[in-house]
């Protein structure tokens, strides 16, 4: 699974340049990310050289211009950056993946998207949803946000504070959620980014710190009516879950974390020979024994991950039905990074501490994926209801 070894989810040629050129971009982007997490700065260059590869259209449909890739080879591509660079990976994947929910359920006015897929192609535009608050929390829990939207004569006026903003210190435009106000119902609005638009940096966390994830205030900002994109009742109206292999790409990043944690630690024990012994620490038991079992969470976690991924490209029609087998890629996948980046500091010892080996980074980062959704009690519930709920 080394760069130099062949990458069994790999399927044919063109897996295999898309593969390539998200390797490229990786390689660079591991070189920044120690720089970016001590600053907790972002990582502009990054996201340049992600738009002059042409990386940021890839999963834009074609019609509109762009490479309309499938899920499959997105999560082979996303999984790749994060090797290099796990907050520039999980920031850039949900611009990556809500295209593709974006073009699979078109909830948008079909000029507003056409416009914005172009902006996306000529200018390398990207996006992000901004829904978590601090007073509803995760958005998956169905509450109601606190922003407000006002009717205007001339559109609304959108009054909040968001939480968690990922990408915000790049986007030019956003998705933001808030109630319109008198009524039951929820709307989603494409919003610019103007003076009545802040930015407060408070994404000084323990992991994931160049995802740019700080609060974004609303300040009775003003947007014209074709802003608005689609309505709906929290806990009650039914979303269009056909999209929603998109968030695959958060099981993808945390993989790809996993998998450069496992790679450091063969390097490290193979190479790694104290002088108590003959031979390199790769030759003891319980090195092994604990390689081993990285090994099994590893490719069992990335199998279940391309597995679904490509049953939900294949079969159009069974998308709005696979939430339970989504639902186990993403914990399957973020409990098992946790763990193989733990294992991969344990044999590599007291030296995984130190802030010069890029272990103790992916430690922190990893942990991030717990809270990103679905969250584990979500996803393990479902898996009872779906199981008690079965037909005798
Ligand atoms: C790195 C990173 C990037 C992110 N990027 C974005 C982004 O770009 N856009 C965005 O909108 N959000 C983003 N998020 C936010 C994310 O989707 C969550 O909203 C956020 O992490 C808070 O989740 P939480 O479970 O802690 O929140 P809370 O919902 O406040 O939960 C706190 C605790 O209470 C429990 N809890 C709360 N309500 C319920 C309930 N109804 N039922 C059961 N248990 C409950 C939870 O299990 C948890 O233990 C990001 C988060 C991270 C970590």
């Amino acid at each position: 699974m080394g760069r130099k070894e062949i990458d069994y989810f790999i399927r044919n040629e063109r897996e295999a340049e898309l593969a390539a050129l998200a390797d490229g971009l990786a390689e660079r982007f591991k070189e920044r990310a120690p720089i970016h997490d001590a600053e907790g700065s972002f990582p502009f260059e990054n996201f340049e050289e992600l738009k002059q590869s042409g990386y940021l259209k890839l999963t834009t449909p074609k019609e509109y211009g762009g490479e309309e890739i499938s899920l499959y080879e997105m999560l082979l591509a996303q999984e790749r950056i994060a090797r290099g660079d796990g907050s520039t990976a999980l920031a850039v994947g949900w611009h990556m993946g809500l295209m593709l929910n974006l073009r699979i359920t078109r909830p948008w006015p079909e000029e507003l998207f056409a416009k914005f897929c172009r902006d996306v192609v000529e200018n390398g535009a990207m996006i992000n949803s901004f829904a978590s608050e601090p007073v509803t929390g995760s958005p998956t829990r169905g509450g109601k946000p606190a922003t407000t939207a006002e009717r205007t004569d001339s559109g609304w006026v959108i009054t909040g504070r968001k939480t968690y903003s990922s990408l915000s210190p790049i986007l030019d435009q956003f998705i933001v959620s808030a109630s319109i106000a008198g009524e039951d119902k929820v709307a989603e609005f494409l919003i610019r980014k103007s003076d009545r638009v802040h930015i407060e940096e408070t994404w000084n966390t323990l992991g994931m710190r160049a995802t740019g994830s700080h609060d974004i205030i609303l300040d009775h900002a003003e947007v014209p009516a074709n802003a608005f994109i689609r309505e709906f009742i929290p806990g009650k109206s039914k979303g269009d879950s056909r999209g929603n292999g998109w968030l695959l790409h958060i099981p993808a990043c945390y993989l790809g974390i996993a998998v450069a944690a496992r790679d450091f630690a063969l390097n490290f024990v193979r190479s790694y020979r104290p002088n108590s012994l003959q031979k390199p620490i790769a030759e003891l038991p319980h090195i092994q024994e604990k390689i081993g079992q990285m090994e099994a969470e590893l490719k069992t976690a990335r199998t279940l991950m391309y597995a679904v991924a490509a049953r939900w490209d294949d079969n159009p029609g069974e998308r709005g039905d696979l939430a339970d087998e989504l639902g186990l890629v993403k914990y399957t996948a973020t409990n098992s990074a946790i763990s193989i980046v733990d294992k991969a500091m344990r044999v590599v010892g007291g030296a995984s501490l130190y802030r010069t080996y890029p272990l103790e980074r992916m430690f922190r980062d990893v942990r991030a994926g717990l809270h990103n959704p679905p969250m584990d009690d979500a996803v393990i519930r479902n898996l009872a209801l779906s199981a008690l709920n079965e037909k005798k």
